[in-house]
Parts: C-alpha cells; structure tokens; sequence
C-alpha cells in the first residue's frame, strides 16, 4: 500500500504509523475494514448519542437530502433550520430566545465569544476581557484556544491568542478559592463576559465539580453584568445525566454553545443560543452593528433535518432511561476499583466515568496514555486515555456487556502498564 496523504488530528505520526481502517458502524460499534468490531467506549470523540447510523436520522438524511443539499443562509432561510430553532428554543431555558447556526463546538464558541464582544460593543460599553476557567478545554481555534488551558497543544500559536483572566478549577474543597477570585476578577470594570465547562472539564481531564458552585459562579457573573457563557458542546444532550449540564445547577446562561451530539453523532452542526438582550445589541438601522459572522455552510439543510430527527429521537424513545442505566452501571463497576491501589480519583456524572492510574509518568504526553490505547484496540475497544485518566463515555445503546468488556480492559490493562 503506499502511504497515505491524509494528516490526521491530534496524532504524531511519527510514532503512531498507522490508523485504523474503519467501514462500517452500527450502534456502540465499529467495524474495521479487516473484519474486527470494535467497541466505540468514547462515542467516537464524544459526539455519538443514540449509536452510530440510528436508522431515524438516517432517513431524515436521506429525505432531506433529496429536497435541499445546500442554501445560502443570508436574506435565504429553510424548514429545517426554520423547525430546529424553535424546537432548541423551546427545550432551553425560556431566557435563551435566538439560535446562531455554526458547523463545530470551536466555531460556536467563537460566535459566542464574538456575541459577547458585540453585545458590550455596540452598547458604546468598554467590556472586552473574558474570564475562563483553569483546565479548560473550548476548541482549537485561535478564540477557542486562547479562552482555554495554554501548554505544549497551543505554544506554538501562544504569540496569536489573546489575554484571558484564568479563575481556579474549583477543586473539592477549595470552591471558595474559585469563587473568591471570580468576585475579584468580575470587579474590573472591563469584563464581558466568563466561559465555563458546565459540570465536568473534558478534554482537561474529566474532571467534575458542583453543580452548587456552577450556580454561585452564575450568581457572580450576574452581580458584575458580566455575560456568562456555557461551553455544553461536550455536557450537552444527556452526558451528565441531564439533557443540559446547567439543568443541574437551575441556571440559564447567556449564551450557550451546543455541538457534539446535536445530530446524534452523524454530521457535523453546531448552534450558539442567545438572550435576546444579546440580538437586540445587534439589531439596528446602523449596519455596522450587523453580526459579522458566517461560514459557508451556515445551518445545513441536511445537518439541521438530522438533528431534528435526533430531537425526535429524544421524545420517542425512553433515551433518559439508558442515560439512566449506564449511570448507574458506572458507579457499580468503579467501586470495583474503590480500594485499588493502582488506581485515584474514581469519578463519574450521568453516561461519564472516569478514573487515574497511579503512574510516576502521568502528563498527556507520557507514555502512558499510548501504551494504554494499544492495550485497549488489542482487545477491540476504542478508549483513548487523557494522559493516565482513562474514561469511558459510551453511545447511550451501550449493553452491560459492553460496558463490563472495557472495565475487565482496564482491570487488566492497569496491572500491564503499572
Ligand atoms: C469538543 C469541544 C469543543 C470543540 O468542538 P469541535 O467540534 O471539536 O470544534 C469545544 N468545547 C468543548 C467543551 C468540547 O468538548
């Protein structure tokens, strides 16, 4: 075979020669082209809900499809678009009222950070530093790199990104901490606006917080004026046991990003829902407050009648029973862990479980992290550890039996790579 062109995301070639050549997916599992099935524990990078090809989106695609592939979405709109917004209007918190059409969780985010900056703008108002959590992960755009955790993913760009006022993880008993500096931090006159991870950091390690301090940093926010926007691009659609994270904490955001499992899982669209406060900024007979932003596939027809079917899906089918099920599998399998030695931090919310091997080498980069990936594909299934942290985040179809193929994995592969 010659070697393939093809540069892929967040791998180094150079030790990583070769991917895995994939054909087909059918619920939690993928087929490779070589005839093995592999288990799909991480929901192919978090965006797969219901299970791969769920045959309702599928037809929606396939309807869809054949009336309207593609329209402009400036002074032209459609039905899918049209019905999706209400319909994401009517499930979000009633203070959210306008929905801006994006293609991934990074350029909802952008379009977030952006409505924030044009809300204070056009106001005449000088607000432009934005607030971020420690460890935070919001995309690797320029905007959303610069908003989250700098290091060795973003030194090369660090000369591009932009200032952020960093505020604590809020770590178990030291909310406070993160509470007291947020206070500080909202105080300065020019803040827009913060970003949060609602619940649960993702890509910084899976880790969990209250939803108790998720409404206290919302409180804050609102004391100082200061627009409080929710990254559920990977808490969204049932992963922390809620539909949305900020359910948790009975708070609605300003601005909030949705992505990920909008479609279910089956192509990309991603949506970034206002107050109307925020649109009202912007509405005006002076062009220049227009929002300038766009991209060229703006709210697919085809990506829009996918994540309608997925919405349906929701009201069909008993999808917060499973939710409900895996939870509780979660917390009876890691307590097999409990008093292991080889493993630390056991954490779990809603579909996410999460737990530390105990490893001198811990960071992203150690080798720990790939040696586990092998160990897993070994055994046809797809983890891929954050550093020592591995996590399982399956497709809500997931079976016990599934789900206890990757606890007997990492029962195993913990004692290998210990
Ligand atoms: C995945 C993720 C993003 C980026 O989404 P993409 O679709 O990969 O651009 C942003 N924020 C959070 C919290 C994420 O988990």
């Amino acid at each position: 075979m010659t070697k393939s062109p093809v540069w892929h995301p967040f791998t180094q070639h150079a030790v990583q020669p070769e991917a895995t050549l994939i054909s087909k997916g059918e619920g939690a599992w993928l087929e490779a082209a070589d005839g093995r099935r592999i288990f799909d524990a991480i929901s192919s990078w978090w965006v797969v809900t219901h299970g791969h090809r769920h045959p309702h989106i599928v037809k929606a695609i396939k309807d869809q499809i054949d009336r309207l592939d593609q329209v402009i979405f400036a002074g032209f709109t459609h039905e899918p678009a049209e019905k999706l917004a209400r319909h994401l209007v009517e499930i979000t918190p009633p203070e959210l009222e306008y929905v801006f059409f994006s293609d991934s969780g990074s350029t909802s985010v952008e379009v977030a950070l952006k409505m924030a900056l044009g809300f204070w703008q056009n106001r005449g108002i000088k607000r432009s530093r934005i607030l971020a959590l420690e460890g935070a992960y919001h995309g690797d755009t320029i905007g959303g790199m610069s908003v989250g955790e700098r290091g060795v993913f973003n030194a090369p760009y660090d000369p591009l990104l932009f200032d952020v006022e960093r505020i604590p993880f809020p770590a178990a008993g030291r909310e406070e901490v993160t509470l007291d500096a947020l206070h500080v931090a909202c105080k300065r006159d020019d803040v827009a606006a913060l970003i949060v991870e609602p619940l649960i950091l993702g890509a910084g390690g899976m880790l969990i917080y209250p939803a108790s301090v998720l409404a206290e940093m919302k409180r804050v926010c609102e004391t100082h004026d200061v627009l409080f926007i929710a990254d559920e691009v990977m808490t969204g659609w049932g992963r922390t046991g809620t539909l949305f994270a900020c359910e948790q904490a009975g708070i609605a955001p300003d601005i909030a990003c949705y992505s990920k499992g909008l479609t279910g899982g089956s192509v990309p669209l991603a949506v970034t829902l206002c107050r109307a406060d925020i649109f009202d900024a912007h509405y005006s007979t002076d062009r220049s407050k227009t929002f300038f932003h766009s991209s060229s596939y703006t709210a697919n027809p085809v990506a829009c009648a996918a994540a309608l079917a997925n919405l349906e899906i929701w009201q069909r089918e008993p999808v917060m029973e499973r939710i409900g099920s895996i939870a509780a599998l979660h917390k009876d399998r890691l307590t097999r862990f409990r008093d292991d030695r080889r493993f630390a931090n056991l954490r779990q919310i809603g579909t996410i479980a999460a737990l530390d091997i105990v490893a001198k080498d811990a960071g992203y980069l150690a080798d720990i992290g790939p040696r586990l990936y092998r160990g897993f594909l070994a055994r046809e299934l797809l983890v891929r550890p954050l550093g020592n942290t591995i996590y399982i985040m399956p497709p809500y179809c997931s079976t016990t039996s599934d789900l206890d193929l990757v606890y007997d994995a990492i029962d195993e592969l913990a004692g290998e790579v210990a």
